[in-house]
């Protein structure tokens, strides 16, 4: 880690290489100049500048059409690759390739890490893919783009999402649904999907992708439908954490349980998408937010998210839900639950008020899980629902939730608790591991 700044430093000049394809003209005419461009096409994918194909022409080659094309070269970079299950990251130099049709290669500026990194890197029950570049909350900026990009360019700002929306297929029409047939999450893929290859790797040695984003690099590429093009006035560094769990825990809130002025909300879990379940109701004007969590500790913090009240569910004898319900006269108008316990997932739909409660699903349960409730709650007019990313779409939704920060209805400093360097990406798993605060912004700049 320690030679990372001269790494660093010995990158820039393939930014501005330039390849220039020589296309003969009349081959018949000339045997020997044939093979004089052959040659030199060869050598032209490689390593030609546009300097010394100015000197072809103004040589030999009279007969010949040129096109000049920003092309793009393999860029040597930095990227912390997982090598195994569980084991510290390692900053490699690593080659990106260009990206390919509908591909875009992004430098990253800002990243953060989220806990499915971690349960991928700790591979613990899945299949484990290694050696592999993690990170799936970024900001960057547009490097280059593949064939057929049309709606972005160099220098645009960009959030890369883990799921993705093609715009083409039936979900992506539909308004209501944000599960794209083509791009939706797949954490068993580690490549991309135009030719099943990997665009990362350390001399020839493929490198897999995760979840098509890899942001715990310098340079990534993703498909043009993972990229929600933003503000460019907004700071990376803060909108950055709008990539996953935050937006998924206020979308949740405001496009699902949609609570109405005044109203009363639960919310199940209090870590950082719960937290931003709970901005989600302070920002929908909820008059008592009440916070459900096994750690008291969490109290404190949640209040800055407009968390009201607070249940700690191992200091009743009762079920939580019974005990909310006589906080609340019968129940919580909306319930959000963000943990992933069977559970919790049951008291958050039993806590709601007949009639019209709502209670939405966002934690990932375990394989072997099964809701179990009795169906007169169904037929008392409750409603139990679930989501997935908030139900944003993410290159046409996302945009709309960065302007919510921009014009400061929605806070995100809170959010943020930790920034380490890049070099130190390895203090940011420490961090979540021991539960302490909320994200950390890596910085791919120090
Ligand atoms: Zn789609
Ligand atoms: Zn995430």
């Amino acid at each position: 880690m320690g030679t990372y700044t001269s790494r660093r430093a010995s990158i820039s000049p393939h930014l501005i290489r330039r390849t220039v394809f020589v296309r003969k003209r009349k081959p018949e005419e000339d045997d020997e100049t044939d093979q004089k461009t052959k040659e030199d096409d060869e050598h032209s994918w490689s390593s030609h500048t546009l300097q010394s194909f100015v000197s072809l022409v103004d040589g030999d080659f009279g007969y010949f059409e040129f096109s000049i094309q920003l092309t793009q070269h393999v860029l040597h970079t930095a990227a912390a690759v997982a090598w195994e299950a569980g084991k510290p990251l390692v900053i490699e130099e690593v080659e990106v390739a260009p990206p390919q049709a509908m591909e875009v290669r992004v430098k990253i500026l800002f990243t953060s890490l989220c806990h499915t990194d971690v349960y991928f890197w700790e591979a613990k029950g899945q299949t484990p893919m290694f050696p592999r570049i993690f990170g799936h909350e970024a900001g960057g900026i547009v490097e280059s783009v593949g064939e057929g990009v049309m709606d972005l360019k160099p220098g645009d700002h960009v959030l890369p999402v883990f799921t993705g929306e093609c715009k083409e297929c039936k979900s992506c029409k539909s308004e209501e649904s944000n599960m794209c047939d083509l791009l939706r999450i797949n954490t068993d893929r580690g490549v991309m999907l135009n030719d099943g290859k990997s665009r990362f790797s350390i001399k020839g040695k493929p490198i897999y992708h995760f979840v098509g984003t890899s942001t715990f690099s310098e340079y990534t590429v993703t498909h043009v439908g993972c990229l929600a093009k933003i503000n460019p006035a907004a700071p990376l560094d803060k909108v950055c954490v709008l990539s996953c769990g935050i937006s998924t825990g206020l979308g949740a809130t405001l496009n699902v349980a949609k609570p109405k002025k005044g109203s009363t909300v639960a919310i199940f879990g209090l870590g950082a998408v719960g937290l931003a379940a709970a901005e989600g109701a302070r920002i929908a004007g909820a008059s008592r937010i009440i916070g459900v969590d096994l750690n008291s500790k969490r109290f404190e913090e949640a209040k800055k998210f407009g968390v009201t009240e607070f249940v700690n569910p191992k200091e009743h004898k009762k079920p939580v839900q019974e005990v909310i319900a006589e906080m609340t006269d019968g129940g919580v108008d909306r319930s959000v639950e963000c943990t992933g316990s069977i559970n919790a997932m049951i008291s958050a739909f039993e806590c709601v008020h007949d009639g019209w409660g709502v209670a939405v699903l966002v934690g990932v349960p375990n394989k072997n899980d099964a809701f179990k409730t009795h169906p007169m709650n169904f037929l008392n007019e409750r409603t139990l629902t679930g989501t997935f990313f908030g139900n944003y779409k993410p290159r046409s939704d996302l945009p709309a939730v960065v302007e919510k920060y921009m014009n400061k209805e929605l806070e995100l400093e809170k959010f943020i608790t930790h920034e380490v360097p890049f070099a130190q990406i390895n203090k940011a798993f420490e961090y979540m591991l021991k539960g302490d605060g909320l994200r950390c912004i890596i910085r791919m700049d120090a």
